[in-house]
């Protein structure tokens, strides 16, 4: 058994690794050449910090990582907390051999969601409603600032998940279900590492980034008879290889080309018709791992596993771990179970179960990654950036983000924006409920209602625009000489899994969140708003609805919320999503056979006050400048004239939203993000024939 206490420390000055003027391809090769079996199975293993109850331990077995899982926080929970956690484990590996420094993760999915105070952002799925990439760019960077601020270098994330079915659990971690709109926000790769791949990773406000969950997680089947359940998230992906590529595979594409460091796989399992394997688990698909990502794309990073997943893989042990790494996983999550991990893989190893090679290109993989962090030089949390966490400045981000990320589905009579002089009668269980706005993944893994952070409810937002606001949380007595009713609804918090199980798994809205709907619209006028991590089912209920809005989980600042209600700025959000009209429609995508949905994706309308006008003419006239933009190559011009087109098609529908409108407009959406706005025009010109 590995020494509790610590090994001696050989004196590593001198020696070539050290030397930061070296290329760093030579000083791994250096390091490597030097390391015996047991310090490489060390780099490979990750432990949770909550397992440390003997620090000895990160030397003891040469650990080469540890994370915090969600919701796993110093007490008390402040940056200077974090720093002096991290920095306590870092000393540690000072007592091996090599000094080899650890690289610490957690999952900041939503700016540095475990930490008190930190700004949190609106989730991905509001991100994507926003269609705008250097917003997602700052998101990265405002997020990398927090997180390397408290001394952490690695943050699991970005999701690249492309939801297709929105009973799937972990929908609010997709930016949505077009793979050319999960592409475009990938920019938050570069706001998160910087933008020279791998140079800028040793700057203080930056941080190595996850592309996961490579790949299909998005994809999983739900009520099928290859689950059999709708009580787990990770199920199967059925798809040809043409949907795996066009599809699930798509974003990692980017992902790889944009320089990410690491790759996580999925808890799901892949069936690709016609392959003869039948459904794999992603952690044994080397002909993913190794085939696709490593070899065909060329992905350089390191492929961390997920939490315990190589324990769901078939056979003893031993079988898990040769399975894994021989299926190319470099770095192992096995929180709790480090020590069984480093022995098996050293045993596997001796016994040529498995390749020393396959191991050393595991851990050159990691190594690389550390010297890109600046790690050697630099081991010890770099706290100079702390007064940015939770800064006014990132809370304006933060505020931007919630406002260009909420989507107008419905607008009778033109309700919103809502007028200063206006009585507000604010309701509902989402009105003033922080914790219910930020979703899972804040503080705890699972999130929480009621007081959990720092920032403002929707609530406080209207209050502090200086609306004339009056509120009752369960809608009693809303009558009385109001204009207009705020009713804010939606699900409470939930991460992986199948969400609100609360409420029966359904995406209905509940019970209390219906009366509290019926009984305000019947009183007044009313603008309901959904706080929620995917499509909550309106049905019928949208007739006696005036304006109807997707919030998503907007984060800690419901200013921005308020800004669009109050006209402060535009609502300009588009559904990421599909919004169907019944649970028996589930799935529904864009591009289905029949797609007949309450909003289709794409949709949004819009509260800019500049909206062109004319008709077929004028459209055909956008249409001739957006193709010349296009082989000018002027993206910006060619989105503006799109966005023109669009405001014009909404214009003449209003809410009467056909199939024969709606199929050709959520297609111009997809030509858009993939840069072909003449015939984005185009498609947008046969919407408003039908409109
Ligand atoms: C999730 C991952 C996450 C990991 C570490 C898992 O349960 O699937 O997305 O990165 O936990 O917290």
């Amino acid at each position: 058994a590995p020494a509790e206490t610590p090994q001696v420390v050989v004196d590593a000055h001198g020696l070539p690794y050290l030397d930061p003027r070296l290329p760093v391809r030579k000083r791994v090769a250096d390091l490597l050449g030097r390391m015996s079996l047991a310090e490489k199975a060390g780099q490979m293993t990750q432990a949770e910090r909550g397992a440390m109850t003997k620090p000895g331990d990160i030397a003891g077995y040469a650990l080469g990582s540890l994370l915090s899982g969600g919701g796993s926080t110093p007490t008390p929970n402040t940056p200077a907390a974090w720093a002096k956690m991290i920095d306590g484990f870092q000393l540690r590996t000072r007592a091996t051999r090599f000094q080899i420094p650890l690289i610490y993760g957690v999952d900041a999915v939503h700016g540095h969601n475990n930490l008190s105070g930190a700004t949190v952002l609106p989730h991905n799925i509001g991100i994507g409603a926003t269609r705008d990439p250097s917003l997602a760019y700052r998101t990265g960077e405002v997020t990398a600032a927090e997180v390397r601020a408290t001394g952490v270098p690695w943050d699991f994330a970005p999701c690249l998940c492309v939801s297709r079915d929105e009973r799937w659990g972990r929908s609010y971690e997709s930016f949505g279900e077009d793979p050319a709109l999960v592409q475009s926000m990938e920019t938050v790769i570069q706001g998160l590492q910087g933008r020279a791949n791998g140079k800028d990773l040793s700057r203080d406000d930056k941080v190595l980034a996850t592309a996961k969950h490579f790949v299909g997680d998005g994809g999983t089947a739900y009520g099928s008879s290859t689950t059999g359940t709708y009580t787990v998230d990770q199920g199967v992906t059925e798809v040809t290889r043409k949907q795996l590529e066009d599809i699930h595979l798509a974003p990692f594409r980017t992902a790889v080309e944009r320089g990410v460091g690491t790759v996580m796989p999925s808890y799901s399992s892949l069936d690709i018709a016609g392959d003869g394997k039948g459904a794999v688990k992603m952690h044994a698909r080397g002909d993913m791992i190794n085939g696709v990502l490593k070899d065909r794309m060329g992905f350089d990073g390191f492929v961390i596993s997920d939490w315990n997943a190589i324990d769901q893989l078939p056979g003893d042990y031993a079988a898990h771990v040769r399975t894994a790494v021989g299926a190319g996983l470099d770095m192992m999550m096995v929180p709790y179970s480090y020590k069984d991990f480093t022995a098996t893989l050293t045993d596997e190893v001796k016994a040529g179960r498995i390749g020393e090679d396959r191991v050393d290109d595991a851990v050159a993989r990691i190594l690389t990654e550390k010297f890109r962090l600046g790690l050697f030089e630099h081991p010890y949390a770099d706290t100079s950036g702390a007064a940015a966490i939770g800064s006014g400045a990132h809370r304006e981000v933060a505020r931007r983000a919630a406002a260009e990320s909420q989507v107008l589905l419905k607008n009778a009579g033109g309700l919103l924006p809502l007028k200063k002089s206006e009585k507000v009668y604010v309701a509902g269980s989402n009105a003033d409920d922080i914790g219910n706005q930020t979703g899972g993944w804040t503080l705890t893994w699972q999130g929480a209602s009621g007081n959990t952070v720092p920032g403002t409810t929707v609530l406080q937002g209207l209050r502090r625009a200086g609306g004339d606001v009056t509120y009752s949380k369960d809608a009693s007595a809303p009558t009385g000489g109001y204009d207009v009713g705020v009713v804010v609804v939606g699900e409470t918090p939930y991460a992986e899994g199948v969400g609100d199980v609360g409420n029966g798994h359904s995406l209905s809205l509940s019970e209390a969140d219906q009366a509290a709907v019926d009984k305000v619209c019947a009183a007044m006028k009313c603008a309901v708003l959904i706080v929620s991590g995917r499509p909550q089912l309106v049905g019928d209920r949208l007739d006696g609805i005036d304006a109807l809005v997707a919030s998503w989980l907007p984060g800690t600042e419901g200013e921005g919320v308020a800004d669009v209600l109050y006209g402060r700025r535009p609502f300009t959000g588009q559904l990421p999503v599909t919004w169907p009209r019944t649970e028996a429609q589930l799935p529904i995508n864009v591009g289905d056979a029949s797609y007949d949905p309450q909003f289709p994706y794409g949709w949004g309308l819009t509260t800019l006050t500049r909206v062109p006008k004319g008709g077929t003419a004028t459209l055909r006239d956008l249409g001739a400048r957006a193709a010349a933009a296009e082989r000018h190559g002027d993206d910006r011009s060619g989105r503006a004239l799109v966005t023109e087109a669009r405001l014009l098609v909404q214009q003449k529908a209003g809410d009467h939203l056909t199939e024969a409108v709606a199929a050709p407009f959520a297609d111009a959406d997809h030509l858009l993000l993939t840069g072909r706005y003449g015939k984005a025009v185009e498609k947008l010109a046969q919407a408003y024939r039908a409109a």
